[in-house]
């Protein structure tokens, strides 16, 4: 049997029946990222060891039955932005290079409560700023099913690890549709959950009042299980929600009869959506409407300004949360000296930060730093900042509108399938279209749920988005439980050639 060919829950299965270890598991996926990283390109760093001991431990407990989990002894990966304790932490950025975190993030404490072995950390667009890896300031990370391209971003490396059975499952982030878009084009599921769902406390922030971090796995099953495990108020996170996350799974199986899904048109029929993306869509409309759900004309008018409002948001934020790092206090610090002419500040604290910055960012990273600084600025803040929140608003008002009358709403997650590397690395704003239908859910703070429907010619994995009212998670991973039963769902691998 070939456990790196299964989801995160047959493997915790074949575990707790005690026919493999947590070790064996572990094992088989740090021999499948020896043969084929350095093809991918998914981890910035491997656990090995540390993750062989960990599994060994994990093990002992489960024979002492100390550990119920549903998932203990099954492997993760996890994003470069959550704070562990063994090995860097370095949000893909040459400014964090060797940065060891002297504490773990809440959600990493969770993992490991919970059993779960952490195989090591993801590549990512650096602190998170992009849609498809090629920012990372260490390496590019490659597509599994098609090197030539992007595995999206910028939680690509956990994308890209899954697709690749490098692991099972794997943690991302979501700040403007991070996990949704990489799971789409990487043939997996992803899911982002409803603000202050999933503490924050311990993730490198990006933009603080859009991040969530969130489930990354094959099948909707696991997704809802890892969920559990992560999710949960967190006093140490002032945003986080105090109820508790649990019995996502409780409606599986059962019929979605009933459940009205909501549709906008001009999203399906709009010039821009790939055919075969459109395609794929109006099949699962119609696999939904075979299973009793009503399909529902809905509106959200203001959708259209979500990528301006986006763009301003959340690099302000972002110009805010970076401006720690100035080689103070964490991780690189120039050491070039400056020479001013006639000045005596050649290597004053303003040089050394200014020169940090300078070489430690990266040039997304910058350009977000100064659009934020710019639209935050007093005599621009009014113009664009407080707009964007305004118009932030209405489009959460679109939204509470839409689910007063339906439950869910269906659409594209992403404009295209998978680009080719280098296709949008000269021109930001076409990157930033990618983002066209994720980034209204983190705008509105709503869950949303990516899940595969298809395939193109080509070969490209195909996917698409449901989205839910806050809190709705189980009404999510209901409906894409459902479409992965009628399909009957299977996951499939790329052979990495
Ligand atoms: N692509 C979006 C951006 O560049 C979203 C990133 C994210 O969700 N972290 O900001």
């Amino acid at each position: 049997m070939n456990l790196i060919y299964l989801t995160a829950t047959q493997i915790a299965q074949l575990i707790h029946s005690r026919q493999v270890t947590s070790e064996q598991a572990t094992q088989a996926f740090l021999d499948r990222i020896s043969a084929t990283d350095s093809r991918v390109g998914a981890f910035l760093s491997v656990a090995g060891d540390r993750a062989i001991d960990q599994a060994r431990k994990v093990d002992q407990k489960i024979a002492k039955g100390q550990i119920d989990s549903p998932f203990a002894g099954v492997p993760v990966a996890i994003k470069d932005v959550l704070c562990t304790t063994d090995e860097p932490t370095t949000a893909a950025s040459k400014i964090l290079k060797g940065y060891v975190s002297p504490y773990k993030a809440t959600v990493v404490e969770k993992l490991e409560s919970a059993g779960i072995v952490i195989l090591g950390k993801t590549n990512l667009d650096e602190f998170a700023m992009g849609g498809s890896t090629e920012n990372s300031g260490y390496q590019l990370t490659k597509n599994p099913w098609d090197l030539t391209r992007t595995p999206g971003g910028s939680s690509g490396g956990s994308a890209a690890c899954i697709a690749a059975a490098q692991a099972p499952i794997s943690l991302g982030t979501d700040t403007g549709g991070s996990i949704r878009q990489p799971a789409s084009f990487c043939g997996i599921c992803g899911l982002k959950p409803t603000y202050g769902r999933v503490s924050r406390y311990g993730l490198l922030a990006f933009a603080s009042s859009l991040d969530q971090i969130g489930p990354m796995a094959h099948s909707v099953e696991d997704l809802a299980s890892l969920l559990e495990v992560i999710g949960g108020h967190d006093p140490r996170d002032s945003t986080s929600i105090p109820q508790p996350v649990t019995g996502l799974a409780a409606k599986f199986g059962t019929s979605i009869a009933g459940l009205k899904i909501g549709i906008v048109r001009e999203q399906i029929e709009s010039e821009g959506l790939d055919p075969e993306i459109r395609q794929n869509l109006l099949n699962a409309i119609e696999v939904y409407q075979s299973e009793g759900a009503k399909i529902v004309d809905i509106e959200l008018p203001n959708s259209q300004y979500s990528i301006a409002t986006y763009y301003i948001i959340a690099p302000g934020e972002a110009s805010s949360n970076l401006s720690r790092y100035s080689g103070a206090h964490f991780g690189y610090r120039s050491s070039t000296v400056t020479e001013k002419s006639g000045s005596a500040t050649a290597s004053s604290l303003v040089d050394m930060y200014c020169n940090t910055r300078g070489e430690g960012f990266g040039p997304e990273v910058k350009r977000r730093v100064m659009l934020g600084t710019y639209t935050l600025s007093a005599g621009y803040y009014d113009a664009y900042y407080l707009k964007a929140l305004k118009v932030r608003r209405l489009i959460r008002q679109d939204f509470d509108k839409a689910f007063e009358q339906v439950d869910l709403i269906l659409g594209p997650t992403t404009p295209t399938a998978a680009f080719p590397i280098g296709e949008k690395t000269d021109d930001p704003v076409q990157m930033y279209l990618v983002d066209l239908f994720t980034v209204g859910a983190n705008l509105a703070g709503i869950p949303a749920l990516a899940i595969p429907n298809g395939q193109s010619k080509s070969g490209l994995p195909i996917g698409m988005q449901l989205q839910a009212a806050p809190l709705r998670e189980d009404l999510l991973l209901h409906a894409g439980h459902a479409y992965q039963s009628t399909t009957q769902y299977q996951p499939t691998w790329p052979t990495l050639s």
